[in-house]
């Protein structure tokens, strides 16, 4: 690392270390600071590198093996029991995420908006989040100021200020629905999760439909659609493209340029497989999951596109980085989708898994409850033992028994 004089960059990038700094950084260059300046890089570059070191696969299933409880495996205090040695190591890892985003300091207004989700939240006890509760044990009042900072329960996220906040969202849905003769159990299901949250969509209610001769009919599905309101209907042929067929035609639906508006999309998550299969738990846990609206706006302030279940492990790796929301339920800001490829399909059934990563870097989304997923196939043993504890300490976290 070269240790420099005044600074004299005008944008970001700065010429002599090639690389883009923070406006509090290239302050303290101008300033004659350039040797500090290098001390924080290199603290930076090293914290950065202990953390590329700490993500191997076999590291993170590790550290959830370990995970005894309701506990939620929080980067910052690695879901243990708090001493005050473990409260001194959690905030020495949150200083590291402060000093990897260059010590930047969250608004007064993000501040006070985090407090106050915390001082309503069930976790919170006498101004620390409470390690018995799932909590991360940091203290808040320290915590809710460093800009880096998150809600180890997906209430409240990292801020960034590459993003335009959201004000007053306009909330759309787009669902695919395979009316499965037989497996009525599930599809009917789905339809009373619309008709249960649909006054969460203030926008258009999109619904396609997958019809064959192995399906109910489009009349029987609309008839069960009484009393919800749905804006657009998109029927089509039921093939071994399933949710790809009604992707583009429901997206086209909801296209516009409005920089408040979000869309959620889902499908009849496990309607193909057998009742009392993992499936069932899991589409219940995306429905909750994406329906706490509080926390997906919070998530959706800072990040393009936000859900449930984030894995870096898809079947197909398009690039590096890749990542999906395991069983494709996830929002997205809908003016930066579609600034971009959204009419790109590859013609697989799993496309519209893929379509956050194919738009987006990971960096840009956010996961609302059990990060870092194992991978699209899940058994009910590995559920029950490793994500409904999480999804436990996730409605503790919102009083919901
Ligand atoms: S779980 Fe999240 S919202 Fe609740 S006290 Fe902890 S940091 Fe705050």
């Amino acid at each position: 690392m070269q240790t420099t004089t005044a600074c004299k960059c005008e944008s970001g990038l700065c010429a002599v270390r090639n690389r883009e700094l923070p406006e509090s950084m290239r302050l303290q260059c101008a300033a004659g600071n350039g040797a500090s300046v290098d001390a924080m890089l290199a603290h930076i570059d090293a914290a950065r590198a202990k953390r590329e070191a700490e993500r191997p696969r076999a590291k993170i299933r590790a550290a959830r093996q370990t995970v005894k409880n309701t506990k939620a495996p929080c980067k910052t205090c690695s879901g243990k029991a708090k001493t005050l040695i473990d409260r001194i190591a959690s905030l020495k890892n949150a200083a590291v995420d402060f000093f990897a985003d260059g010590m930047t300091v969250a608004t007064i207004e993000q501040q006070q908006e985090r407090l106050a989700i915390c001082s309503a939240c069930p976790v919170f006890k006498d101004g620390w989040c409470d390690s018995d509760k799932g909590g991360c044990g940091c203290n808040l009042s320290l915590k809710v100021k460093a800009r880096a900072a998150y809600c180890p329960q997906g209430k409240w996220f990292a801020h960034s200020d590459n993003y335009r906040p959201l004000v007053k969202p306009t909330r759309s849905l787009i669902f695919h629905i395979y009316p499965k003769l037989r497996a009525e159990w599930n599809w009917h299901w789905h339809i009373e999760q619309i008709r249960k949250y649909q006054s969460v969509f203030n926008g258009k209610i999109v619904i396609g439909v997958a019809v064959g001769r192995e399906t109910a009919t489009m009349g029987h599905v609309q008839d069960l659609f009484s009393g919800i309101r749905v804006d657009n209907w998109f029927r089509s042929d039921n093939d071994k493209l399933a949710e790809t067929n009604t992707h583009l035609s429901m997206m086209e639906a909801v296209k516009t340029d409005d920089p408040n508006a979000i869309v959620f999309r889902y499908h009849t998550k496990g309607v193909t497989k057998q009742r009392g299969t993992v499936e069932q738990p899991w589409a219940e846990l995306l429905w909750e999951a994406n329906m706490d609206i509080q926390s997906v706006e919070n998530a959706l302030a800072s990040h393009l596109t936000c859900g449930a279940m984030r894995s870096m492990e898809p079947l197909v790796k398009a690039k590096p980085g890749a990542f999906f929301f395991a069983g494709s339920a996830y929002w997205f800001r809908a003016k930066e989708v579609f600034e971009r490829d959204w009419t790109h399909t590859d013609k697989t059934r799993w496309w519209v898994e893929y379509l956050p990563s194919h738009l987006f870097d990971v960096k840009d989304s956010a996961c609302l409850l059990y990060d870092l997923t194992e991978s699209s196939v899940i058994r009910s043993d590995h559920f029950e033992t490793h994500i409904r504890p999480e999804w436990n300490a996730w409605r503790l976290a919102r009083g919901i028994e």
